[in-house]
């Protein structure tokens, strides 16, 4: 979940704790996005700047003292972002080592202009050649060792980045992606934003979930909420589909050490 400071969610934390303790969680983590040189991205004002680095953790533990009381664990993570370029990471990587994370996702959005921009500059041209491209940079960005969970692994589909998502024109790209998570020992997030935002469907594919399950990739859960009254969204859909495709654990990072759960029963 977010908060304000990437400039394209609304909510004070403390009202997304509150809300999220209404539901009936005992523990969240915040992973706001994580500031980037966006001039070099090729966009600005949708993510904090890194000046606002020491106050959105500030935010988030005084958001935890205030909500320790009401049995809600407030956890400190964020979104860093997947992209080909090694050049831009530089900064972002001293934000990951610098600081003490509870949890760090990895998500390519494919959808920002510099990423459009270097596909074009690449000859990526159709559909398939950029999902697959897209999905080759996930498993650079598996290797990389930066993150403990690929978030919305196929969140290609949305944006109109490419016009149709097949996953079965991409099956080989995808379960090399799948291998490379359960090798590196690291996870994948069911991401259930896609649910409302232009897939309507959850990310990854249930597909994608299905070659998941066999191969043995462990999951976190999220529901990218911009805004308090989304945290949990669809999770009460999505817990059973996932229970029925063989997954029986959830998992979750507290100082980047993976944690397990038993598949929680709807909520
Ligand atoms: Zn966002
Ligand atoms: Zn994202």
């Amino acid at each position: 979940m977010h908060t304000p400071l990437c400039g394209h969610a609304i909510g004070a934390p403390i009202e997304y704790a509150r809300f999220a303790r209404g539901k009936g969680f005992d523990m969240i983590t915040f992973t706001c996005h994580i500031p980037m040189d966006w001039d070099a991205f090729g966009q600005t004002g949708i993510r904090m700047r890194l000046d606002q680095l020491d106050q959105y953790r500030d935010l988030i533990h005084e958001t935890a003292e205030q909500m320790k009381p009401e049995g809600l664990e407030v956890l400190c993570g964020i979104e860093a972002e997947v992209y080909p370029d090694e050049a831009h990471m530089e900064p972002m990587d001293k934000i990951l080592t610098g600081y003490q994370w509870d949890f760090v996702l990895g998500s390519l959005h494919a959808h920002c202009r510099s990423y459009i921009e270097w596909l074009k500059k690449h000859k990526v041209k159709d559909d398939k050649m950029i999902a697959d491209c897209y999905f080759r940079h996930l498993i650079d960005g598996v290797y990389s060792g930066r993150y403990d969970s690929m978030s919305h692994p196929d969140v290609i589909r949305t944006y109109g980045v490419v016009d149709h998502f097949i996953p079965e024109e991409h099956e080989d790209v995808i379960r090399d992606f799948l291998a490379a998570i359960v090798e590196q020992g690291i996870c994948m997030e069911v991401n259930t934003s896609g649910l409302n935002k232009g897939a309507y469907e959850v990310h990854p594919d249930p597909l994608i979930l299905d070659w998941a399950s066999k191969l043995g990739v462990k999951l976190t859960m999220g529901s990218d909420s911009h805004r308090p009254d989304s945290i949990g969204q669809h999770f009460d859909w999505i817990q059973p589909l996932l229970r029925k495709k063989g997954f029986t654990e959830l998992y979750y990072f507290r100082d980047r050490k993976r944690h397990e759960i038993d598949m929680p029963d709807a909520m």
